[in-house]
């Protein structure tokens, strides 16, 4: 099997033979800045059918096509884990997001707090640099970026079942308090830089599927405290057990 150099996202089922055609910004990629040709391998996955190695089998100036050859590697979907964390600075944001599929996300979800100062953001831009983020990493999986949502309107829909590891940074210094094997869904909440608020805090405490958890002896940036909490979790509870 010849190994594959350039590894991209499409969104095309794949299989056995399948034909993929190539949109503008990926022609160009592959054949202008990568300078690959007819015949040439390329890995790809659509986030469901597992990675497929391909060969270029067409090559026009503003498209192309692969065509499936054998699978590379079965799909595999990150544990039931979603994000939820307050945008801050620009670059900041892009690498909560970044980091979160690196580190096996299945849901991105973006929310305003008390003390967001963020008031949109680019639900497209960062969906892109979960893609990028993908086709690095190795993994199969892109997670979804959700339109950025008050943090009290996400709480009162809140899905039966899910646990919500609240990263309260009035804990420092405390216990970690993450429960060992315990099972099911969950979501992680990181506050922006101005933390929670007392009101938000009080909430959060009251609810009865939260657990309030600590992140070590020293205050984390949020970036920082969102790759901390991922990391945690996965070691007690997810996928790197
Ligand atoms: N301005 C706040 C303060 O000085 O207390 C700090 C907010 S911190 C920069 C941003 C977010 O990261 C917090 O809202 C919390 O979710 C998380 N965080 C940071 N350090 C933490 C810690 N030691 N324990 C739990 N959560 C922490």
């Amino acid at each position: 099997m010849k190994r594959a150099k350039v590894r991209l996202f499409v969104d095309h089922p794949l299989g056995a033979g399948q034909t993929v055609p190539l949109d503008r910004d990926q022609a160009n990629y592959l054949f202008n800045v990568m300078r690959m040709g007819v015949g040439d391998a390329v890995a790809v996955f659509n986030g469901r059918d597992g990675e497929w190695l391909t060969e270029v089998s067409a090559v026009s100036k503003r498209s192309g096509v692969l065509t499936c050859t054998a699978q590379s590697a079965s799909q595999m979907d990150p544990p039931d884990l979603w994000l939820i964390f307050a945008p801050i600075k620009k670059a900041r944001t892009d690498f909560i997001v970044e980091k979160a599929t690196e580190m096996g996300a299945r849901r991105i979800l973006p929310v305003q707090t008390d003390f967001t100062n963020s008031e949109r953001v680019r639900v497209d831009r960062l969906q892109a640099h979960c893609v990028e983020a993908a086709e690095q990493c190795g993994g199969t999986f892109v997670p979804e970026v959700a339109d950025l949502r008050p943090l009290d309107k996400v709480l009162a829909s809140w899905p039966e079942g899910r646990n919500l590891m609240f990263c309260d940074e009035a804990l420092v210094g405390g216990s970690a308090g993450l429960p060992e094997n315990a099972t099911g869904p969950w979501a992680i909440l990181i506050g922006p830089e101005g933390g929670f608020s007392d009101a938000e805090r009080a909430r959060l405490r009251a609810l009865d599927f939260a657990r309030p958890v600590a992140l070590g002896p020293r205050i984390l940036r949020a970036d920082t405290a969102a790759v901390a909490a991922m990391t945690l979790w996965q070691d007690r509870l997810g996928d790197w057990r």
